[in-house]
Formats: structure tokens, C-alpha cells, sequence
């Protein structure tokens, strides 16, 4: 095998690791999976899910795309927040921005990027729904609070899908956290975003 086998390498330096700490590891992870948490974040290859909160294989179920957004019509992110509240059972849903985003930017910007400005489109909208909240601050600021409130816009989003309504209906625990991760130092933050019933969704 030539083609980037390194990486397979790595694989198996890894894979061996974990089974020296755990012989059974992997044998028993794959009788089934029973993650607590779903995490929805960016595709950015600096905000890596399970590492930023440390967690082994099996304890996080993730979906990622570009500046963590959660459309009511993207199938993809839909069907993953089904199968994780549905099925999985999981208690907890994780909206992580970050900063330094470059979707974030790229939609403060006026710039064309081909096929991706559909995408960033939803992040200009979140722009105008909270136009009056930028003025006076410098351009960076302006880029650190709307990767904030481009958090707080999608756990809103995540609140009001039938999965999670029809999850609070039948009465089940199921909180949606709003958080934001630092590239520059690796510390997240709890922007005390935290929904747990219809009553607590934020009227805009
Ligand atoms: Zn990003």
C-alpha cells in the first residue's frame, strides 16, 4: 500500500495504543454505541470534537459543516439530529462555534466564493437579525460576536426542529448548549445559552 500510508501507519500506532491501556476497547465499543452527547460544530480541522473535550471513541456523536449552521431544510444535519435524539437517546446537544471562523468571516465579508455563499447566506442573515448589535465595534470585534451569535441563532434553529419539539412534548430531558471554542488558547466557553423547554427559547 503506497497511498498515504502514513496515515495508516498512524492508525495502527494509535489503535495499538488504546489497546495496551484496554484490551478490550474496541471489542466492546463495537457492541453498540451510547453517546450522551451530540455535538454539532465546524468543519474547520482545528476544532476536532472529541479531543477539545477529551473524550474516547464512542462518547460523542458529531455532525460538522462550515461555521456550525443548522438549516430546517438540510437533510443531512436533520436526519443526524434525529438519529441522536431518536435513537441514540442522547441528553445533551452542542451548537460549538469558534473563533477565527473562516465561514464567519467570509460572510462579513462582500466577497464571491463560488457555491458556498448559498451556505454563508444563513450567517448573513444572522448579520441583519441583529444589525443594531455591531455598530461601534472594530472589525475583529465585530467578527468575535457574530461567531457568538451565529451560536445562539443555531441552537434557536436546533430548538425549533420537530426533533426537538416532539422530544419535549413527550416530556424528555433533552438541553441544547450554545458554546465557543478558542483556536488560539483551546478553551471553550459556555456562552449560558442553555434551552431546556419551549419556554426558554429567546424571542428575537
Ligand atoms: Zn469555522
Amino acid at each position: 500500500m503506497k497511498t498515504l500510508k502514513y496515515l495508516f501507519d498512524r492508525n495502527r500506532e494509535w489503535a495499538n495504543t488504546i489497546k495496551e491501556e484496554d484490551p478490550a476497547f474496541f471489542s466492546e465499543l463495537s457492541k453498540q454505541q451510547s453517546p450522551e452527547y451530540l455535538w454539532i460544530g465546524c468543519s474547520d480541522s482545528r476544532v476536532p470534537a472529541n479531543q477539545i473535550v477529551n473524550l474516547p471513541p464512542g462518547e460523542v456523536f458529531v455532525h460538522r459543516n462550515i461555521a456550525n449552521v443548522v438549516v430546517h431544510t438540510d437533510l443531512n444535519c436533520l436526519s443526524v439530529i434525529q438519529f441522536a435524539v431518536d435513537v441514540l437517546k442522547v441528553k445533551h446537544i452542542i451548537i460549538c462555534g469558534h473563533y477565527g471562523c473562516g465561514g464567519i468571516r467570509a460572510a462579513m465579508e462582500d466577497q464571491e466564493h463560488g457555491l458556498i455563499d448559498n451556505w454563508l447566506r444563513h450567517i448573513k442573515d444572522v448579520i441583519r437579525f441583529n444589525a443594531g448589535r455591531f455598530e461601534g465595534l472594530d472589525h475583529e470585534d465585530k467578527l468575535d460576536l457574530l461567531c457568538e451569535l451565529n451560536v445562539r441563532e443555531q441552537v434557536t434553529n436546533v430548538c425549533n426542529t420537530t426533533i426537538v419539539q416532539n422530544a419535549w412534548k413527550q416530556g424528555r430531558e433533552l438541553s441544547v448548549h450554545g458554546w465557543i471554542y478558542s483556536i488560539q488558547n483551546g478553551i471553550l466557553k459556555d456562552l449560558d445559552a442553555c434551552i431546556t423547554c419551549n419556554d426558554e427559547i429567546p424571542v428575537r
